[in-house]
């Protein structure tokens, strides 16, 4: 189909797309134009101003703000991917990068049209949610900072108002976790049926500290604190992943049944946190 009709304006600043945004009632952000265009093509979307924010470079940047990286919300997949710094200090966002769609997608979607957009199966979500990352918003009343855990609301919903604009992704540096992020995909390329992040901190023979996150297991990314708290040495690996799905609400859709969708949850959290636990 068509996109019904919109207005186009292209914003040379944040302060600039605060303002155009708050120009007109049902007014949007263009980032990559990865999720929205194709929504706009369905009209399951029908913004009477497009606010493009596609060549704002200056948020497309990867800094070591010591012990953190920040991130600038137009920061490609493709770069989040093959950035060294990224590479070095969270390996487990540039490894999900790599994850997603296709090359065509990965250089034109940005990890903050990614977690603007608020959709369950996104991988980087869920990475955010395991990360404890911060992600950093400016609207009309200046600048805040959201947890992740708290900035995804629901199907699409998320913390920023009709005005605000995302401005950086704040990710705590992995250290010497061990980590992986895997996916279940029914064909390659495909959104995440089930989706699984894991960061596991270990001495020796104790588990000090682990972090489980879910994709597309609720209606946002979901922390498994049952089965962070289960995992207390290496061999409780099976033991955690049996009660990973204990605070989800997984939905039934063309991919799979939420049934189907808890017994993937548990054998891919068992591969992940062997893996993790291995690195
Ligand atoms: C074929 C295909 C396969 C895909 N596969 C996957 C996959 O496997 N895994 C996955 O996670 N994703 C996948 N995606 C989605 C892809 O990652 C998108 O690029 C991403 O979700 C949205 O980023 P964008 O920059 O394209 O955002 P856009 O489409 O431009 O915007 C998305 C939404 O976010 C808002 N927005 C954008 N930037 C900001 C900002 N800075 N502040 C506030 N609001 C903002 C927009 O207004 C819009 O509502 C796929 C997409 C396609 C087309």
């Amino acid at each position: 189909m068509i996109p019904a009709p919109f207005d186009y304006e292209v914003a040379e600043s944040v302060d600039q797309a605060v303002e155009l945004l708050g120009s007109r009632d049902d007014a949007k952000l263009l980032a990559g134009g990865h999720s929205l265009i194709p929504l706009l093509r369905l009209r399951f979307a029908r913004p009477a101003l497009l606010v493009d924010i596609g060549r704002m470079d200056d948020l497309r940047y990867v800094r070591d703000a010591g012990e953190q990286l920040a991130i600038g919300a137009m920061t490609r997949h493709n770069d989040l991917q093959h950035n060294p710094l990224v590479q070095e200090h969270t390996p487990i966002l540039s490894h999900t990068a790599g994850l997603i769609g296709d090359p065509q997608v990965r250089h034109r979607g940005t990890i903050g049209g990614s977690v603007a957009h608020g959709d369950p199966a996104s991988d980087l979500p869920t990475v955010l949610t395991a990360l404890d990352a911060d992600l950093v918003v400016r609207g009309p009343g200046g600048e805040r900072t959201v947890p992740a855990e708290e900035f995804f609301r629901g199907v699409f919903e998320t913390a920023l108002g009709p005005q605000d604009v995302l401005t950086e992704i704040r990710i705590p540096k992995l250290g010497a976790a061990g980590w992986t992020y895997v996916k279940f995909t029914r064909r390659a390329q495909d959104w995440a049926t089930v989706g699984v992040a894991a960061v596991v901190r270990r001495t020796n023979g104790t588990i000090d500290a682990a972090a489980i996150a879910l994709t597309n297991m609720g209606p946002t990314p979901v922390r498994a604190r049952a089965a962070e708290g289960a995992l207390k040495t290496p061999d409780d690996a099976a033991g955690a992943a049996n009660v990973v799905a204990q605070e989800s609400d997984p939905p039934t859709d063309t991919s799979g049944s939420a049934d189907y969708r808890r017994h993937l949850a548990t054998v891919l959290a068992r591969r992940a946190l062997e893996e993790a636990i291995s690195r």
